[in-house]
């Protein structure tokens, strides 16, 4: 049996809409370059299939977070992609990532200091710190930097943007004012603000380069306003039995799902194992031949039931495949359902999932 057909659950990966989300942020960040953030797995859609495939669109600078995501990517990717690691060399590690040419992301004068002194003539990149107080720079250690400039061939600077996806946040103007002075003391080097969000805050926050990741994989840069991405992921669950119940009868962990009515449930084979969170319990749903129908009761870990009622028996019936991300819901959707964002959606996307790649379009 093939491994679709015997899949309990199956994840579709659209690699040309990837492809298609990056050439419209090459497009509006113009002539800014465009990288790609593939740290955590390319958000849990599989770094190496994605990352091939934006580098035969073009896309030649990625960003993982960490050192062993950077020897991966490196692997997948050949020698002539550059990689950059968000998270910097932790102690004893910049001969690591000499080895495998990674970039590493410094983020403080420490790590700037051991990188001078085992890594020097290998390029790094420099984060200041503008209002996330995160990683980076503060104002007085940038100053410090500059007045006594380490010996390190920089590649980049940049910062981070807390509230691009708020475009009204005051914080942005100011992040970019701080950035802009700072870029301004190190004029050879190129400057990079913005990630999904920030592209969408206009060519002012465009520097001379973007660094988008959600929005690659269809989540809304601009939360409010109609999705300018590609809807790039598929889900769906099958369903493993139907039964009929009565009124007042009870489903689930805890009897949390009282049936108000006599009807039908499906359970189909997905759980909060796989990533389908368990705060989508009772608030989560899906679809069947365009029809949604509501998740009863909780989520459990290999197990969702759904109040399939107003679907016909022959259309919801075991094996039968029910939709729980789509072109009608999507990664957002699910993640309003859940309380959180469409990036905790895709990173929690589990392992247990049959995956099937959909490869771009071939050049024309
Ligand atoms: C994760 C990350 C990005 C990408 O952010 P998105 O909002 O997913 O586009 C860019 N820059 C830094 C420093 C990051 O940590």
């Amino acid at each position: 049996m093939s491994p679709v057909s015997r899949a309990g659950a199956v994840l579709e990966i659209d690699l040309g809409a990837i492809v298609a989300n990056w050439r419209l942020l090459v497009q509006i960040a113009a002539p800014a370059e465009c990288a790609a953030v593939v740290k955590a797995n390319a958000y849990g859609l599989g770094v190496a299939p994605v990352a091939t495939a934006l580098a035969a669109a073009g896309c030649r600078l990625f960003f993982v977070a960490t050192l062993d995501e950077g020897i991966a990517l490196r692997r997948a990717l050949g020698a002539a992609a550059e990689i950059a690691v968000f998270n910097g060399p932790l102690p004893g590690t910049a001969a690591e990532f000499a080895a495998h040419a990674l970039v590493p992301v410094l983020n403080d004068p420490g790590q700037i200091a051991k990188w001078a002194e085992a890594a020097g003539p290998h390029p790094a990149m420099l984060h200041v710190d503008t209002g996330m107080a995160r990683l980076g720079l503060s104002a007085r250690e940038f100053a410090a930097l500059v007045e006594a400039p380490p010996r390190i061939r920089w590649r980049l600077v940049m910062s981070h943007l807390a509230c691009a996806d708020q475009p009204a946040a005051v914080l942005n103007a100011a992040q970019r004012a701080r950035f802009a002075a700072a870029a301004a003391r190190l004029p050879e080097i190129a400057a990079s603000l913005a990630a999904s969000s920030g592209i969408f805050l206009g060519p002012s926050y465009h520097l001379d380069l973007v660094r988008p990741g959600a929005a690659l994989y269809g989540v809304n840069p601009q939360p409010g306003c109609p999705n300018p991405m590609r809807q790039v992921v598929r889900l769906s669950a099958r369903i493993l039995q139907v039964r009929q119940i009565d009124r007042g009868e009870t489903v689930g962990y805890g009897a949390a799902h009282v049936m108000a009515a006599p009807g039908r449930v499906a359970t189909a084979a997905v759980g909060y194992a796989d990533g389908w969170l368990r705060s989508l319990s009772r608030r989560g749903g899906g679809t069947i031949a365009g029809t949604r129908v509501p998740l009863i009761g909780r989520v459990s870990m290999d197990l969702v039931t759904f109040d399939v009622s107003a679907i016909p028996e022959e259309l919801a019936r075991p094996g039968v495949m029910i939709e729980l991300l789509g072109t009608g819901y999507g990664v957002d959707d699910a993640a309003a359902d859940a309380g959180t964002i469409g990036y905790e959606i895709l990173t929690a996307l589990g392992a247990r999932y049959h995956r099937v790649y959909r490869p771009p379009d071939p050049p024309q």
